[in-house]
């Protein structure tokens, strides 16, 4: 006898919710996706207990006829694939079981009124019972209104893993936030008991992102705007001084659906890599635009994977648009640093007694939009001119200029006036001045050349005259001699020496007089920590060898004339990336003769 039985339909939508509707936020996604699908133009979600009592959505969107609305409760029904073409989607739904899913675990109403109507209709869906429609009177137009109460309360089970209030609360705000970030003409508002937590009206995309990210986002934010073969990206990424723990400023959509994916992760890591310290995260907000039939959709019950055709040519495209646009920003180093400094000489004022007042310079949230807007004005003619170089200032000013100056041509970083503690280079630009860490930048300078040279064919070599002998034991010589073609390749020939050592015949030309065997020892310890297997060893032996190399030139201590220092600026302006030190710590910092005015209360 077959023991194997067909399921009833309520245990089969309980089953589809285990995966649709893993928490309370996901119950907003899919009502606000609903209403967007719709073509609503405004959205208003309240909530009571964070969500978990209830959870309601209106939109003023066409609303179903009684028909429909009958329909929409029942799974796999949906409007969504007319032609039965699964890669001819556009909307953010299209399975069709959002709405019973929702109905077999919870008590779920909807009224929904059509403009032809003149009255709505409701329906009620109690644990997966769905009642007979009824007419309503709840919306005075047209449009819908979901009403979600004591989700969970058919699956007790899942009620357990509810988490804490502020938990829920911030997934819902993040949900809405990543919609309404593709959604500029829609108006958004989450009311929580009462109180609205969360509001953004019909703008530009541009403003949006700035609403919703925040000032300081998009005080750090380098426009994007490139097509790499059938890949559109557009959006926005930060600069790598501007960078976190998580990588949770990171936002991706593809096709107008907010995604979550690992491979678009993976590219934003590698793009920033060699910039942010190890362990930190760039920010980014990217959307990018591909021909439909290159995505799949459907790979995930709740819509937030997709997969790629073509999923190399994607990573690349993100990688080389990220580095392209970051390069060619030139001179932006995040804001954070000089509000950080400027903070350092306030703590000083106020512990000489001087009764200061208390800047807040970056401030989000209700009395945002008047500031937003000279934000985004600021943040525009940053992006859109980077790195031109400056204007010459006119003759007669020029003559007031001590002569030394006029020996050096001048860039963004301007020209040199002093050296502090034989480590500092203070330089003076057209509307600020610079700070400038010598060591960072000689070390960036240097990895960038060596970048070049390897990208070119191969580091430049210099031969030793008489071999370095490296002490080593059995497995380190083994080891070593297995990546001799690599370290070749960077300018390093080796050969086994006895039974243990090693036998260094040539360096790169870069680092002629440093502590080879240093070099070796580090590539050792590299090696042990795993970090020197795959891609990452070029990356970790350029590092290295740049050290090295710095050590042996500008290093960290050494007095430099003003010829040095700004032949330093000069080189220092013309490297990519040089904002940073290959560990990812700033090189300079700007502060502006406005932070300078206002430190000395002239404001
Ligand atoms: P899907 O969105 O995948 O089609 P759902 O279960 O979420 O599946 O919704 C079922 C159908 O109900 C949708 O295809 C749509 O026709 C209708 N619907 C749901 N919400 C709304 C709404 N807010 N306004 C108009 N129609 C809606
Ligand atoms: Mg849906």
């Amino acid at each position: 006898m077959s023991t194997i039985r067909l399921l009833p339909p309520n245990l089969i939508n309980q089953i589809a919710a285990g995966e649709v509707i893993d928490r309370p936020s996901s119950v907003i996604k899919e009502l606000c996706e609903n209403a967007l699908d719709a073509g609503a133009t405004s959205l208003l979600i309240q909530l009571k207990d964070a969500g978990k009592s209830l959870i309601s959505v209106t939109d003023n969107a066409l609303g179903m006829s009684r028909d429909d609305l009958e329909k929409a409760v029942v799974r796999h029904a949906t409007s969504k694939i007319p032609d039965d073409n699964l890669f001819n989607v556009s909307s953010l739904g299209f399975r069709g079981e959002a709405l019973a899913s929702i109905g077999s675990i919870s008590r779920l109403s909807i009224h929904s009124r059509s403009p032809e109507d003149d009255h709505g209709w409701c329906i009620h869906v109690y644990g997966g019972d769905v009642q007979a429609s009824s007419p309503s009177t709840v919306l005075k137009s047209h449009g819908t209104c979901v009403e979600v109460r004591d989700l969970f309360y058919a699956t007790p089970a899942r009620l357990k893993f509810m988490k804490s209030n502020a938990s829920e609360m911030s997934s819902h705000v993040e949900v809405v936030q990543r919609l309404a970030l593709v959604s500029p003409h829609v108006f958004f508002k989450i009311i929580h008991e009462e109180k609205t937590i969360f509001e953004v009206f019909p703008e530009s995309h541009e403003n949006r992102v700035l609403n919703v990210l925040g000032q300081k986002f998009a005080d750090n934010a380098v426009v994007l705007d490139a097509c790499v073969g059938d890949v559109g990206i557009s959006g926005f990424a930060c600069v790598p001084t501007y960078n976190q723990s998580q990588a949770s400023e990171q936002f991706f959509f593809v096709n107008g659906r907010p995604v979550k994916d690992k491979l678009l992760h993976v590219a934003v890591k590698i793009a920033y890599q060699d910039y942010v310290p190890h362990g930190r995260h760039g920010a980014c907000c990217l959307f990018i635009q591909l021909p439909k039939e290159l995505v799949d959709m459907n790979v995930h019950p709740a819509k937030i994977e997709v997969r790629f055709q073509r999923s190399q040519e994607v990573r690349d495209a993100v990688i080389s648009v990220i580095k392209a646009h970051l390069g060619s920003a030139q001179g932006f180093t995040s804001t954070h640093l000089s509000e950080a400094a400027i903070s350092s000489f306030e703590r000083d004022a106020h512990v000489s007694n001087n009764p200061y007042p208390s800047h807040n310079y970056s401030r989000r949230g209700s009395s945002f939009s008047a500031q937003s807007s000279h934000a985004l004005m600021q943040f525009q003619s940053r992006y859109q001119a980077p790195s031109m170089p400056l204007p010459q200032p006119p003759f007669q000013e020029k003559e007031d200029i001590a002569s030394f100056e006029q020996s050096f041509d001048s860039g963004v970083l301007g020209v040199a006036k002093a050296q502090l503690f034989n480590a500092y280079i203070i330089s003076q630009g057209e509307d600020g001045f610079y700070i400038v860490d010598q060591h960072a930048c000689a070390e960036r300078i240097t990895y960038e050349s060596l970048k070049r040279e390897m990208d070119e064919g191969g580091v430049k070599k210099q031969s030793l005259l008489i071999p370095v002998i490296v002490s080593c034991t059995g497995t380190e010589q083994e080891q070593l001699l297995s990546m001799a073609n690599d370290l070749s390749s960077f300018g390093m020939d080796i050969e086994g020496f006895g039974v243990r050592d090693i036998a260094i015949h040539s360096v790169p030309a870069l680092l002629k007089d440093a502590d080879y065997s240093q070099l070796i020892k580090d590539i050792l310890a590299d090696l042990k920590e795993g970090e020197g297997s795959g891609g990452m060893l070029k990356t970790h032996l350029l590092q290295r060898l740049s050290t090295i190399a710095c050590h042996g030139s500008i290093r960290f201590g050494r007095r430099l004339s003003e010829y040095e220092m700004n032949a330093l600026l000069r080189e220092v302006e013309k490297t990519p990336f040089s904002e940073q030190c290959n560990h990812g710590r700033p090189s300079y910092l700007k502060l502006s003769r406005g932070d300078l005015e206002r430190l000395f209360e002239r404001t």
